[in-house]
């Protein structure tokens, strides 16, 4: 190989080319366009051999070289590339840009254009309903800048915060791809602010030069084409101005010259803002709520999202899945939005003539953003133009539902000036690629018209010239046709060419048949070829005017879609309401959480109708926390996360599904649920559950809500059960917490701290008992449970009988065993004295081999009988 590249046997001029452009691309698979086709060579080609399921194939580019190869069909290449970019790979897209039917040697090729994962266009590797952020970090001391911005939107956002608040930050926004400056990766401040080894975000490593003030500064000015950034309210940001800086330098590499020149990426105006302005939903907060995923698979249908989603466009669907990931802290927004909501609630007529107005109407803010781009298709421009006509009928309805709503209303600007252009210039059933001479409507351009008439004039006269050559020469099989290297000729059959006129000069001879041309035809020839040559010229020239036209007004129209899709999400969140059952809630600044029968939105759901058991709640600076204990089954989680579920949404300004709901703004929800096994991350459960245990006892605020179920069962029952308890104590007496708290046990033992912690109170799920069974009421009743059922629900899930007896057996023994041991834990004895087995005894190691987040309940049981025997025998 070697000798090859350094020419003795020299390899072919492509491969040089390849090289070369490879080697300018060093982190991106290259997409090599070889005719019909995108090539991968070497490495690449391996590559996306295995993760396409392609074949590898060799090709010779040199003497004795022959190099691995694997290629795609360049009409079907955008599914592949959506595949590589789902991937998380990095694809540098390499045209032909000179026509290799004209070009003499080898053709000129470039790299047109880098697809990464979060800068993607094509819609086909993109969700409709999500958006797809490409973010950017920097980082200095305790301070970070974080910058993030839809492309395909144009939504563009900057905002500087704490360090500690990064990660937070990237979970609410979850982007596709995080630029990093390489001189950060390796740092460790940087490790803990973004955890580069478990970061769920593909991390791009960037050069440090865009992240620079000074040229980050330059960046934005250039691409504002303004002179200053004061109007962004971020001259004293530097770190939100260097990473809003390096996502425009970033976005314009990777799009280097994709579309044609003077097109740009379009990001509206920066919008700087506080991670402050939002709840703090950390990405497992996210997860336990099931905000967008629920159930076990992880389904979107069993999620908070699915439940209040009747939104019927992708861009409400996008912005209410926006909303829901970061509820507010800001008394008059939500009151603004709860008010929108309440009036699109009481008059159902306007809740059905929008909904109906709004179904069918596209994703204006994707098309206006290839509009900008210039890759905009002439139908998505005929969608864009029905889309902005709604807003006569939707403006009309907003403001028929009151002056409260007149914010709204003013959003909703028709921006006539681009649907009269898209009605005037473009033909209403386009066909054909833009040059095809479809696209253009006729009367729109002169130019155009007289072009298509010259060229249908000289067709027709070519359509009437096989007759009138028929008359002439009494030949009636004559015929005139068209192929694509002689052009138009006349053809006669063999036995018949004797007869022909002197004018006829012969092209071309078939097995039987000569084939002939007479000047006139060739005029006419010329006539048809020349003017579709230059109707394709002009329609694409009139065409990208039109696009640039549209473009002038996509601030306009980025508005009035953003304001489209907030009808939609206040009309969707209504709908959702009366669907539902759900009320406006009553959101203030005071420190109580009052839920009058609060339902679970999604539970709900599952449950046939009448089947779910709404339940009260009651949380307060007095009261705050709230202890709760029942069987498992019982309906613990569902309800605690019920109080958060609907703290949230109050938040977001949807209705509750509740009778009546007054919620004290909540600052952070917290969220620890018990017995989730992190296999993803290795880590065992008991470490992860202390290690977020430890994450909300060091950040929660008196303003934040904090859930915790079942903390403390990843380990033994006495470790778990001191754990639990001290957590509790420190939640409740550390001055500077005095969260929320919402605490699920099955531990009844820990009913008993209420008795000494004033702000504790207990509850349990009552349980009626018949007959040995127990039957769950999901009735949530103050006193706390006096016994765990562990028992009753081992036999309801169908254990044998006989472990049952035994375990019954076990379990009377130990009670009477375990009351002095209890009763020193739960009563005031410090955590050190519960100390049951002397350091190194056999018992204890025999306690620490337990792996009991993996045991079966049998196992457990059995284990239990062995441990205890073996104690007896100690005595
Ligand atoms: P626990 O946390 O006590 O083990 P869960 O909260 O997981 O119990 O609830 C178990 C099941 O009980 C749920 O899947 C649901 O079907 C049902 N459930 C819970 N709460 C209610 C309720 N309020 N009304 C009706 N069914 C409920």
């Amino acid at each position: 190989h070697k000798a090859n590249r350094e020419g003795n046997s020299p390899v072919t001029p492509v491969r040089r080319q390849y090289l070369k452009i490879k080697e300018a691309h060093r982190d991106s698979i290259v997409l090599f366009r070889m005719g019909d086709f995108y090539e991968t060579f070497d490495d690449d080609a391996r590559l996306v051999a295995r993760e396409l399921d392609i074949t590898l194939t060799g090709r010779s580019l040199g003497k004795n070289l022959r190099v691995p190869m694997a290629g795609v069909p360049a009409h079907s290449v955008e599914s592949y590339l959506a595949r590589l970019v789902r991937k998380g790979y990095q694809v540098a897209i390499c045209e032909q840009l000179s026509d290799p039917a004209l070009s003499k040697g080898l053709v000129e090729r470039d790299v047109v254009r880098v697809v990464t994962p979060g800068t993607v266009f094509e819609d086909s590797l993109l969700d409709q309903r999500a958006n797809n952020y490409l973010a950017a970090v920097s980082i200095e001391g305790e301070q970070a800048g974080l910058a993030y911005a839809d492309i395909t939107t144009g939504e563009f956002a900057a905002a500087q915060m704490p360090l500690a608040q990064l990660s937070l930050e990237l979970g609410r926004i979850d982007p596709a791809e995080v630029l990093v400056p390489r001189s950060i990766l390796s740092y460790k401040v940087a490790a803990e602010g973004i955890d580069i080894q478990e970061s769920p975000y593909r991390l791009t490593p960037t050069d440090d030069a865009p992240f620079e003030h000074e040229t980050a500064v330059a960046a934005l000015l250039g691409h504002f084409r303004i002179h200053t950034l004061e109007s962004f309210g971020c001259e004293h940001l530097p770190l939100a101005v260097s990473a809003a800086g390096a996502i425009v330098e970033y976005v314009e590499r990777t799009r280097l010259t994709a579309y044609s020149a003077g097109s740009r990426v379009q990001l509206n105006n920066l919008s700087v803002y506080s991670a402050r302005q939002y709840m703090a939903l950390d990405s497992r907060t996210r997860r336990n709520l099931e905000l967008f995923e629920g159930g076990r698979g992880g389904q979107r249908e069993l999620s908070l999202l699915a439940a209040i989603d009747c939104t019927r466009t992708a861009m409400g669907s996008r912005l209410l899945r926006r909303w829901l990931g970061q509820p507010l802290l800001d008394l008059a927004a939500l009151e603004q939005r709860l008010e929108a909501v309440d009036s699109f609630y009481r008059d159902g007529l306007a809740r059905g003539a929008v909904a109906a107005a709004l179904t069918g109407v596209a994703d204006m803010e994707r098309i206006i953003g290839r509009v900008v781009a210039g890759s905009v298709a002439p139908r998505e421009l005929l969608a864009l133009r029905s889309g902005l006509e709604t807003l006569p009928e939707l403006g009309e309805r907003v403001a028929g539902l009151g002056s409260g709503l007149q914010w709204l209303h003013t959003g909703l600007r028709p921006v006539s000036e681009v649907t009269e252009l898209i009605e005037a210039a473009i033909e209403p059933e386009p066909s054909g690629a833009v040059g095809d001479g479809n696209v253009i409507r006729s009367g729109f351009s002169d130019e155009i018209d007289e072009l298509k008439n010259a060229s249908t004039n000289a067709r027709q006269y070519i359509a009437g010239l096989e007759q009138k050559e028929r008359e002439r020469t009494g030949i009636r099989s004559l015929r005139v046709g068209y192929n694509q290297v002689f052009g138009y000729y006349i053809e006669v059959s063999k036995s018949q060419t004797a007869e022909l006129p002197d004018d006829y000069i012969r092209r071309q001879t078939l097995t039987n048949a000569e084939r002939y041309i007479v000047p006139e035809l060739k005029e006419y020839e010329s006539l048809v070829l020349n003017a579709r040559e230059r109707l394709a010229t002009a329609e694409s020239d009139i065409y990208r005017r039109i696009c640039a036209q549209v473009a002038e007004s996509a601030e306009s129209v980025a508005r009035t879609a953003s304001a489209i899709a907030q009808v939609d999400v206040f009309c969707a969140l209504a709908q959702a309401a009366v669907d539902n059952g759900y009320v406006r809630p009553v959101v203030d600044n005071g420190s109580v959480v009052r839920i009058r029968e609060g339902r679970h939105p999604v539970v709900e759901r599952v449950l046939s109708s009448g089947e779910y058991v709404p339940n009260d709640v009651e949380l307060s600076g007095e009261e705050r926390v709230l202890m709760l204990t029942g069987p498992n089954m019982a309906g613990k989680s569902t309800y605690i996360r019920q109080v958060a579920l609907i703290t949230l949404m109050a938040q977001v300004g949807s209705f509750v599904p509740a009778a009546e709901a007054r919620i004290g703004l909540v600052d952070r929800i917290f969220t620890r649920v018990g017995l989730q096994d992190d296999l993803a991350t290795g880590q065992s459960t008991f470490m992860v559950e202390m290690v977020e245990t430890a994450a909300i006892l060091n950040q929660a605020t008196p303003r934040s809500l904090v859930i915790l179920d079942e903390i403390g069962r990843g380990t033994s029952t006495y470790d778990g059960l001191s754990i639990a308890r001290a957590v509790i104590e420190h939640l409740h007496n550390d001055p500077r917490l005095g969260c929320k708290t919402l605490f699920a046990t099955h531990y009844h033992e820990l009913t008993q701290l209420a008795a000494t912690l004033p702000g504790v109170r207990n509850y349990s799920v009552a349980v009626a008992e018949e007959g040995g069974d127990v039957i769950f009421l999901h009735r949530i009743v103050p006193g706390g449970a006096d016994r765990s059922y562990g028992v009753h629900v081992a036999r309801l899930a169908g254990l044998p009988q006989g472990v049952i007896n035994r375990a019954w057996e076990v379990l009377t023994d130990l009670e009477s065993q375990g009351e002095n041991a209890r009763k020193r834990l739960t009563h005031s004895a410090p955590v050190q004295q519960l100390t049951l087995f002397p350091a190194g005894s056999s018992l204890a190691d025999a306690l620490r081999a337990l792996d009991v987040p993996n045991m079966t309940p049998l196992d457990a049981l059995n284990k239990l009988y062995e441990l205890q025997e073996q104690a007896g025998s100690m005595a």
